[in-house]
């Protein structure tokens, strides 16, 4: 069987030997009743290194994000997201399901909204507008190409929230990429917001779950409402034992994926009918616009896939490339040589 590189996402990565060890052997309880000493322990240990008093183990990014939001707004309520957040976007419309509210979508070029337009987003008190009750930033930002929330554009978005007395939270999926890429602590990337939900299983390749944090008395709330949504586990150490591998050993080497992407961008913007912007290629997500090589996007995906290499369809015209653990340099170069096949023989027909 021939091995496919697979750069559909970070998701696919697979658990390491040692987190496979290190399931085997987890000491376990049961969490509901907070008697689970590995999950007692990720939670501990996820608080210390983002900073904040408090962490909750969730199954996933999206649970992470949408007990967070539960726990901050209440039915008729605006949250303001930008344009493409997951949150609004890829989210299956949790916000208006679990809470009736609303989203505000301030629309960016690269994720990253300006403190300006959070300003201008938020609602006065007025009979007529509800009330607006979260700021939610992405970082680093999916849907933009991974990109980078500046330090100081954090600053300047915490001090508008703080202004009109409005919490902050951060889907951080791939916070720990942002830190990576800024050479700072992950503390330092999360300090300016409340709340942060954080994704163990893509670069750092847990094999499930995520952790929200933020301060102990907000988290004891969340708790109860990631019971609501079913998200209260028994014998969960199992899965939070490799989450504590993600934390202390994974992140580190989150480098390589990003000389990885800045390596495959490169390449695909040399190609003739492959347009990637490299000045949003700050992680490990590489967008390319295929529109001048003749192909749909579906038919570009289709013959790459012959050459047993996986990407992901992200608009009309663009793919999507995310380089992780389970890619090495050698298989983006071979996934280099697939894409110029590819493209140069559909400029031939
Ligand atoms: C992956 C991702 C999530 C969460 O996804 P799950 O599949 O639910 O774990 C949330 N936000 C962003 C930006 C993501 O990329």
């Amino acid at each position: 069987m021939t091995n496919k590189i697979d750069l559909r996402s970070d998701t696919v990565t697979k658990p390491t030997e040692e987190m496979r060890k290190a399931m085997y052997g987890a000491e376990v309880g049961d969490d509901v009743y907070g008697e689970d000493p590995t999950v007692l322990r990720l939670e501990e240990l996820a608080a210390t290194t983002l900073g904040k008093e408090a962490a909750l183990f969730v199954t996933s990014g999206t649970q992470g994000n949408q007990v967070g939001i539960a726990t901050h707004v209440s039915t008729g309520e605006e949250v303001i997201t930008e344009a493409q957040a997951h949150i609004f976007y890829y989210e299956a419309a949790a916000i208006s399901v679990f809470n009736g509210a609303q989203v505000r979508q301030i629309p960016t070029d690269n994720g990253i909204m300006t403190p300006e337009q959070i300003r201008r987003a938020i609602r006065p008190k007025d009979v007529h507008q509800p009330r607006t009750a979260l700021v939610a930033v992405e970082n680093t930002h999916n849907r933009a190409g991974g990109t980078v929330w500046p330090l100081a554009a954090l600053e300047g978005v915490r001090a508008v929230a703080d202004n009109a007395g409005i919490p902050l939270h951060m889907d951080g999926a791939r916070v720990f990429n942002a830190a990576v890429a800024l050479g700072v602590p992950v503390r330092e990337v999360v300090k300016h917001v409340d709340t942060v939900s954080v994704c163990l299983s893509k670069g750092l390749c847990a094999p499930v779950g995520s952790v929200l944090a933020g301060p102990r008395d907000f988290i004891e709330r969340a708790r109860q409402w990631r019971k609501r949504m079913g998200g209260g586990m028994r014998q969960a150490g199992v899965i939070a034992a490799p989450g504590i591998i993600a934390l202390t050993k994974m992140v580190e080497r989150l480098a390589e994926d990003h000389e990885n992407a800045r390596l495959l961008a490169e390449k695909l913007a040399q190609m003739d009918g492959v347009d990637v912007n490299l000045d949003k290629v700050e992680t490990n997500i590489v967008i390319a616009d295929i529109a001048n090589t003749g192909l749909s996007v579906s038919d570009f995906l289709g013959r790459l896939a012959e050459r047993n290499v996986l990407a992901t369809s992200f608009g009309e015209t663009l793919v999507r490339f995310v380089t992780h653990h389970d890619v090495s340099r050698q298989d983006v170069e071979t996934a280099v040589d697939a894409v110029h096949h590819v493209v140069s023989g559909a400029r031939v027909h």
